[in-house]
């Protein structure tokens, strides 16, 4: 199998090339050029989340130098469950909790399987792999903890000082080892166009081997596809229906790996991009005009995204608008309805949700009687309640006991070196540090 780029103007290339170029060289996001069928027998007695991704997975990996790897690598990647919860006494709504990793939330699959076939894959070992990671929040922390004590890997991660919480600061900066924080004064822009900055600076490529953990690469949206296809097919062998998603969407990768699964043959049934106020995708699918716009702050900060760069790759698999109408639907949830529902979440099997979550579970609600009854419907909840327990906590009126994931991280000591905004900064600290190894 190779992969495409979406903008069509790159050479196709392996697995392997796609994680370690993450963006193609046209400016395009790499995709499957084709999903074959896999035929349902082909998952006859696969259970367990690194049997399944061996299953899916290996169509794509099929010719690639990492093929014979793939078994101990989603061994390394899928080390902790994805269940799904039941969440009504007949038996029509699940919840498929994606929070039971390192930093409890979903990017943890994406970036742990990344993790691990970059460590495989490093073209030059006689120097260290060095990722750059730009973060807001999240996504630095599952990245953190996916590379933190690989042999051969430095990872430096940048935030804005004072613009992330308390408890995503935590989770950036406790690491230690080979994870180096860089507390940058400046903003999330700041940052991201300091690690642009460095991508094209030539006497920085030839004194390092660097990559990006981005979330458009493959390696992070292509695991994602195997939660939806272990669930999807659990929900077939118990109820022979489809599962239907409802997925708190941002920057669109958790869902377009689910349409992947879906595009793979998996009994996937309807798909619902559940968005906050930042809603380019809802009104694109409205009115067919395109408008990316800035985004706004919201409860669910996740998913502040107004330019969802994944929309590149949905659009490829569905050029025709009407096509992707019928792919998919979308909506969104104001911050009042987030509030609204969080509160409200004991009444819906008395869970406790944080913010993203909420969005879907307040989609759920507004789907008409029939379209519950017509499909067996799983609501994506895609991190803890206790990462968010500064906007939930009040809510519910009561404390979230916090995951023995979650209370590991927090009983580290947190470090980070403060760095200002420029090139000459960030390469000063990058020598500092490899001369340390
Ligand atoms: C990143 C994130 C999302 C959005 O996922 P996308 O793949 O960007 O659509 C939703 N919820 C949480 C908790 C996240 O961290």
């Amino acid at each position: 199998m190779k992969f495409v780029s979406t903008r069509g103007k790159s050479p196709a290339v392996s697995f392997s090339a796609a994680i370690m170029q993450g963006l193609a060289p046209d400016g395009g996001l790499y995709v499957p050029e084709s999903f074959p069928k896999i035929p349902q027998e082909a998952f006859d007695g696969v259970e367990s989340l690194p049997d399944v991704a061996n299953v899916l997975l290996r169509p794509f990996v099929e010719g690639d130098a990492i093929a014979a790897q793939i078994p101990e690598i989603t061994r390394d990647a899928f080390n902790f469950p994805a269940p799904l919860a039941q969440a009504s006494t007949d038996g029509r709504l699940s919840i498929l909790e994606l929070f039971h990793g390192p930093t409890a939330a979903f990017k943890d699959f994406g970036a742990r399987f990344l993790a691990a076939c970059m460590a495989r894959l490093r073209t030059d070992a006689s120097r260290p792999l060095n990722i750059l990671v730009a973060t807001s929040g999240d996504t630095g922390g599952a990245v953190a903890a996916a590379f933190h004590r690989r042999p051969g890997v430095v990872v430096s991660v940048l935030f804005p000082k004072g613009l992330v919480s308390p408890t995503q600061e935590q989770q950036l900066t406790c690491w230690g080892d080979n994870v180096h924080s860089f507390r940058v004064a400046g903003t999330f822009d700041d940052c991201q166009r300091l690690v642009k900055e460095a991508f094209l600076d030539p006497t920085l490529k030839s004194r390092f081997e660097l990559s990006s953990a981005n979330s458009i690469n493959l390696g992070r949206l292509l695991p994602q596809a195997v939660y939806y296809a272990a669930t999807s097919l659990a929900v077939w062998r118990e109820q022979g229906r489809p599962a239907s998603y409802i997925i708190p969407s941002g920057n669109l990768g958790n869902s377009m790996a689910c349409l992947w699964a879906r595009a793979l043959g998996l009994p996937i049934g309807r798909i619902v991009l559940a968005h906050n106020a930042n809603r380019t995708v809802p009104d694109f699918l409205k009115t067919g005009v395109w408008e990316p716009r800035p985004s706004v702050p919201t409860l669910a900060s996740a998913m502040d995204v107004g330019t969802p760069s994944n929309m590149e790759r949905m659009r490829s698999m569905f050029p025709d608008i009407r096509d992707l109408r019928e792919a998919v639907s979308a909506m969104s949830v104001s911050d009042d309805q987030i509030r609204h529902r969080i509160a409200e979440g004991f009444r819906l099997g008395g869970g406790i949700w944080c913010p993203h979550t909420a969005t879907a579970v307040d989609a759920y609600v507004r789907l008409t009687t029939e379209e519950r009854h017509d499909q067996h419907w799983v609501i994506v909840s895609t991190a803890h309640a206790a990462k968010f327990r500064e906007i939930v906590e009040p809510l519910i009126g009561q404390q979230i006991e916090i995951p023995e994931s979650l209370a590991k991280l927090f009983s580290r000591p947190a470090s980070a070196v403060d760095l200002q905004p420029e090139l000459a900064a960030l390469i000063g600290a990058l020598e500092k540090t490899a001369s340390k190894i």
